[in-house]
Formats: structure tokens, sequence, C-alpha cells
């Protein structure tokens, strides 16, 4: 039997792969433990590749999950910060206060607190307002939201005893009615917003506006994080595909006592939850044990500050999401065929064409709009995430697309360089230029 090369010496002929030692180590010892000399090269490029590391994402899905939901562009203080100090007095203060306020201001509430996600913001409500309690919940909105997120086992988690109303396809306020009458301890009516899927046909659901005429709280998980229907953020009209889309300051203004939402869906910022409405709920949440167990770092309540100032300041262009929302088509067919004009030299198979983006994260599952990419023939789009700054596309019909609606216009030269280089790998290849159709 051969001797085994030396772990150390294998270890260190991965230096140039710029991995911590200790690493390298563990990628030396799976190479010799699975037989795989020839390939270490190959396991610490996968080692490397699982790594997290920006990507420019061209699937035209603005909120893609995978991708880490809502893009942000912040500036984060790296050194300490007053997160729990009052200045004024120099005594402990609450770290929901700051940004907490200034949420509840951009949504038009008495209060608001910031959790983990809207998972959590979920959990936490029924936990706190609903323990050992019921809770009154239309049969059509006992939704699962993905990542077994499920409503009814939520409930469950959270110690509040489910009442079901009305049915699958139709309930009525006098379903919801019967309920708060029969049940010994109904403690809300929680209103889920079907935010992935959609029940059409011979169907009825009540209006927050009709909930709130009822005796217990109403509590609405509207999920997208739309703040106002109005948009005022915007230069123009709010978009089109934005108009069944529940928002928080019109379903507090419809008489929801609290809602909740995500902070990196629509609202376009960084992984958190929020609970916002009648102040006496919200402190209700903030002082269940829960509260400690989901509450947000630093870095997430700083970058949520920033978002939400340019909220309040109406500076929707400093919010990545809605400059994306924003995009004319003429502008991304512009940028389209400018980088095709860039690679008419690079024999890189290239052609501008319109496409169809989503608003993706679990919302709005009907919704398309139109926008402007690139298509290349055949499936590429494992070459694309190859590089040193992945290219995320969609593959249709056998082409490889584009979609420039998602793509930041600073990372079109990116998209020209890794397009180009394609281009010269497979000419040298033997995938030559009509081949790879
Ligand atoms: C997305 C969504 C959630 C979960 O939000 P996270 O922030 O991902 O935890 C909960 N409820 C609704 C209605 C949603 O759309």
């Amino acid at each position: 039997m051969a001797r085994p090369p030396s772990v150390d010496q294998l270890a260190r002929s991965l230096d140039h792969h710029d991995l911590p030692h200790p690493i390298l180590v563990e990628i030396a010892r799976k190479a010799i433990a699975e037989d795989r000399l020839d390939d270490v090269e190959g396991i610490a490029r996968e080692r490397k590749r699982a790594m997290l590391t920006p990507v420019v994402n061209a699937t035209g899905v603005l909120l893609h999950t995978n991708l880490g939901r809502a893009p942000l562009e912040v500036d984060v203080a790296s050194g300490y910060s007053n997160l729990e100090l009052s200045l004024d007095t120099g005594q402990r203060g609450s770290r929901q206060r700051a940004v907490g306020d200034l949420l509840a201001s951009a949504c038009g509430a008495e209060a608001a607190m910031v959790v983990n996600n809207c998972a959590g913001a979920v959990l936490l409500t029924l936990a706190a307002l609903g323990h050992g309690r019921g809770v009154a919940v239309s049969r059509g909105e006992m939704v699962e939201i993905g990542g077994g997120f499920r409503i009814p086992d939520v409930m469950n988690q959270s110690g509040a005893r489910l009442v079901e109303v009305g049915t699958t396809n139709r309930s009525r306020l006098a379903d919801y009615r019967r309920a708060v009458d029969q049940d010994e301890d109904l403690a809300m009516v929680l209103k889920v917003h079907r935010s992935n899927y959609q029940i059409v046909g011979f169907t009825e659901e009540v209006s927050v506006q009709a909930l709130a005429s009822l005796d217990v709280p109403t509590v609405a998980d509207i999920g997208s994080g739309l703040l106002d229907a109005a948009c005022p953020w915007l230069d123009g009209p709010p978009p089109k595909w934005l108009a069944d889309e529940p928002a928080a300051k019109q379903t507090l203004q419809q008489g929801a006592d609290l809602v909740l939402f995500s902070g990196d869906k629509l609202f376009g910022g960084p992984q958190a939850g929020i609970i916002a409405g009648r102040r006496d709920l919200v402190e209700q949440c903030g002082r269940h044990p829960l509260a400690r167990a989901l509450r947000p770092g630093d870095l997430v309540l700083q970058v949520l500050q920033t978002v939400t100032l340019a909220y309040l300041d109406r500076r929707g262009t400093d919010i990545p999401l809605w400059r994306m929302v924003a995009r004319t088509e003429a502008d991304l067919q512009a940028r389209a065929d400018a980088i095709c004009e860039r690679l008419q030299d690079s024999n890189a198979e290239v052609r501008s064409t319109p496409t169809e983006a989503v608003p993706g994260g679990g919302t709005l599952p009907t919704v398309t709009f139109p926008s402007h990419g690139l298509e290349i023939p055949g499936d590429i789009s494992e070459q694309l995430r190859a590089g040193p700054r992945p290219i995320i596309g969609r593959v249709e019909q056998g082409r490889t697309i584009l979609d420039l609606r998602t793509v930041d216009p600073e990372d079109d030269d990116t998209v020209v360089d890794v397009l180009a280089g394609l281009a010269r790998d497979s000419d040298h290849g033997d995938r030559g230029r009509n081949g790879s159709r």
C-alpha cells in the first residue's frame, strides 16, 4: 500500500484558494479519506463556493428568497452604538424605541416593535395575546407560507387555540360573530394575507373594516410589508400590480389593532418582522419572554432605521427595491441593447429581448410586469454561476434569460465581462459558436 500524502503538505498546496489553514486541512483530509486526491482542487473550489458571496440577480424576481430577498444598500456603523442606552439620561434604554417609533410614524401606528422576521412576529403576537385562549382564523386563510411555516402549527406552538371560521372558499362576518359569541375566551381574530396563492370562483371573505366591528382585537398578518398603498415615496402613481396588495397604513386605518409584516419583502429592508398598531398590544408583545428570544440585532436595526428614514423623507430612489420597480422598459431595453453592442466583437450569441419580471418573495403569485433583458441560446446557467461574481439567470424553453430589471446598472459591466469570457472559452473549447444551439 502506498503511503498517503501528508495532510499538511496537501493543505499547503491549496494555499492559493485563500481559505483559512484549518479549512484547507479539512479539505485535504476529505480528499485523502475519500480517495479523491486528483480532485482536491475541485473539493477546495466547492468549499469556497459554499461560502456567502455577492451575486448578480438576473432572474427578474425582485424578492428572491434564495438570494436574500430585498437587496440592501447600506453603510452600517461598525463600532459601538447606543443600542440600549438613552443618551438623554445615561440610563439603560430600549432597543425597540428608536426604530419602533420611526416605524410607527411611517405606518401611522401608535407604536411598533421589531423581531427577527414576520414568522416570529406572528408567533410572538399569538403567544403574548392568545396563550391559552382562542384565536379565530378563516378556513380560507390557514396558509403555509413556505419553509414549513403553517398557521395551525404556529398556533399550536404559541399555546393559542385555533378557532376555525367559515369554509375554505367562503367566510362571512356572521361566521366570525358566531365564534366571538360561542367561544368562552376568544383573544382575537387573526386575518392572514394569502400571500402565495389565490382562491377564485365562488368566494367570499371579510374585510378588516368589517372585522374591526367585532368585540375582540383584529390582528392582520399582511406579510408583504407594503407600507402605504399610495406609495408617496415614488415620483409617479403606485404601480398597478400593487393594487390588491394590503398595505400597513391602510390596514390600520381600516381598524386593525395590529399589523404584522416582513422587513425584507415589499418593505425593501433587512430580514425582520414588524409589529405595529395599538400601544397597549405592542407593549404586551414586548413584555413576553419570547420577545427576548426573537429580538433583532444592532445591524438589522441600523439598516431598518436607514430604510424607514428614506420612507419618511419620501426618498424612494434610496431604496434599491423601489428603484428596480421604477425602472422603465425603455431604460431596461437601452441597457440590454448597449450590452449586446459591447459584445458584438466577442462572438457571444446574445440578443436583447422583452421579458416578464415578478415580485417574488411569496407575494402576488399571479402578477408579472413587463421588463427587458438578454437571451442566450442554450442553458448556460451553470457557467454563469461558476465565476468569481456569479450571475443567476433563468432558463426558459432551452434559452438562458438574464432579466435586467433586477440587475443593478453598475453590474452591467460584470454581465458583459462574464458573457465575453464565456464566448472566449467556447471559441477555444469544443463547443464552437454554433455548437451551443
Ligand atoms: C412571508 C409571510 C410571512 C413570513 O414572513 P418572514 O419574514 O419570511 O418570516 C408570514 N405571513 C405572511 C402572510 C407572509 O406573506
